[in-house]
C-alpha cells in the first residue's frame, strides 16, 4: 500500500512512520515528489495493517497497490523515473542511443567503434565482456580484460559504458567498471542475480526474458527495486513466437504497455529482437515512434569477423544513416536524440 503524507509532513514524522513500518516487519520505500512524500509499505499482506496508518495524523490518504509488482508500478510513482548517468537523463526528453559490438574483442576495435558511433550521435557504448552464449563452444567473452577495455575507451571518448553481469559474483566487478549493469534476457528470472543487482549503486538495465510475459518482466524489476536500487531500465529485446523469418519477434506492444504500467524508463534492443541487419533500421525507428526512451544497437565495422552476432550488426555507415533518419522520427514524437 502507499501512504501519501500531508504536504507539511516533517522529517521526524517520516522517520517515525518508517520506524513503525519496520517494526511491523515491512520495508518502507520513500518517494519524494515535488509536493508530497509518499511511502510504499512493502511486504506480504501489508494492506491488512491499513488501520494503523490510517490513524496517523500525518497520513493524508492510503492507496492499495492492486498489482503484484509494487515499487515498479505507476500506482507507486506517477512521474516517469529519470536516471542520471554522467549527465545523461535516461527517461527524459532525449532518446539515449547505446551502440557498440556484441562482444568486446580488442581495445583498438572497441575504440574505433566508439569514435564512430559517437560522431553519429550515440551517447553510450555497449559491449559484452561476459557473454551468455547458446553454445558452450562459442566465444564466452574476455572477462575482466574486456571490462578494462570498456573503461579505457570510456576515458578516451567519454561515452558511458553498459555491459552485462551474468552471475552473482560478477555484479560488483562489473559495477566497478560499468556505468550501467546489464542483466541479460536469459537471466531475467535469476532471482539471486536480481537481488545482487539490487544491492549495487549502479543503474541496472534488465532485459526481458525470451518467453517472459510483461508481468513476469515487471516482477523481475521489482526484485531489484525491493533491494533499494530504484534505477532500473527495462529493455524489450524480442520474444519467442512461431515466426522464424526473424531471430525473435520484437514486441513493440511492450513499450506503450509498460509505459502505462510502470514509471521506469523503457529501452528497446532491435538488434537482438530482429537478428537480421537489413530490418534493424526500420525497427529502431518504430521503437522510437512507439515511445522508447533509448535503444541498444549492435555495430561492427567487419561483421563477418565479429566474435558474436555479426549478422545483426550494423556497419558504421549504416548506423550513421539510420541515426539521421531516427532524428526525424524522434522530433516527430516530441523527443530528440
Ligand atoms: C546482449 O545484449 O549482448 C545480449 C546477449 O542480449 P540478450 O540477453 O538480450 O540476448
Ligand atoms: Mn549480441
Amino acid at each position: 500500500m502507499i501512504l501519501t503524507l500531508k504536504p507539511n509532513a516533517a522529517k521526524k514524522d517520516v522517520d517515525l512512520i518508517c520506524k513503525k513500518i519496520k517494526e511491523l516487519g515491512f520495508t518502507p520505500h520513500l518517494s519524494k515528489g515535488k509536493e508530497v512524500v509518499v511511502i510504499g509499505v512493502i511486504g506480504q499482506n501489508a494492506i491488512l495493517k491499513r488501520d494503523i496508518f490510517e490513524a496517523m495524523d500525518v497520513v493524508a490518504f492510503i492507496t492499495p497497490i492492486s498489482k503484484p509488482y509494487k515499487l515498479v508500478s505507476r500506482e507507486f510513482k506517477k512521474e516517469n523515473t529519470i536516471i542520471e548517468v554522467d549527465g545523461l537523463k535516461i527517461g527524459g526528453t532525449d532518446v539515449i542511443i547505446a551502440a557498440g559490438p556484441c562482444s568486446v574483442e580488442t581495445k583498438e576495435l572497441l575504440l574505433e567503434i566508439a569514435k564512430k558511433i559517437k560522431i553519429s550521435g550515440a551517447k553510450m557504448i555497449r559491449g559484452g565482456a561476459f557473454k551468455p552464449r547458446t553454445s558452450p563452444y562459442a566465444f564466452q567473452g574476455l572477462g575482466e580484460k574486456g571490462l578494462k577495455y570498456l573503461a579505457e575507451v570510456k576515458k578516451m571518448t567519454e561515452l558511458p559504458v553498459i555491459t552485462e553481469a551474468m552471475n552473482v559474483n560478477q555484479v560488483s566487478l562489473v559495477a566497478r567498471y560499468a556505468d550501467i549493469v546489464q542483466i541479460g534476457a536469459r537471466n531475467m528470472q535469476n532471482f539471486d542475480l536480481l537481488k545482487e543487482a539490487g544491492k549495487t549503486k549502479k543503474p541496472v538495465l534488465l532485459k526481458r526474458g525470451l518467453s517472459a510475459t510483461i508481468e513476469e518482466f515487471l516482477m523481475s524489476a521489482e526484485y531489484i527495486m525491493a533491494q533499494g536500487n530504484y534505477n532500473v531500465i527495462l529493455c524489450e529485446r524480442g520474444i519467442r513466437t512461431f515466426e522464424t523469418a526473424t531471430r525473435f519477434t520484437l514486441d513493440l506492444n511492450a513499450v506503450p504497455v509498460i509505459k502505462k504500467l510502470s514509471h521506469l524508463p523503457v529501452f528497446v534492443d532491435p538488434s537482438h529482437g530482429v537478428g537480421v541487419r537489413e530490418y534493424i533500421p526500420a525497427m529502431c525507428k518504430a521503437s522510437v515512434a512507439a515511445g522508447a526512451d533509448g535503444l541498444l544497437i549492435e555495430v561492427h565495422p567487419c561483421p563477418e569477423k565479429a566474435f558474436s552476432d555479426g549478422p545483426q550488426s550494423l556497419l558504421p555507415p549504416q548506423f550513421d544513416k539510420m541515426m539521421n533518419e531516427l532524428k526525424a522520427v524522434a522530433e516527430a514524437v516530441g523527443r530528440k536524440l
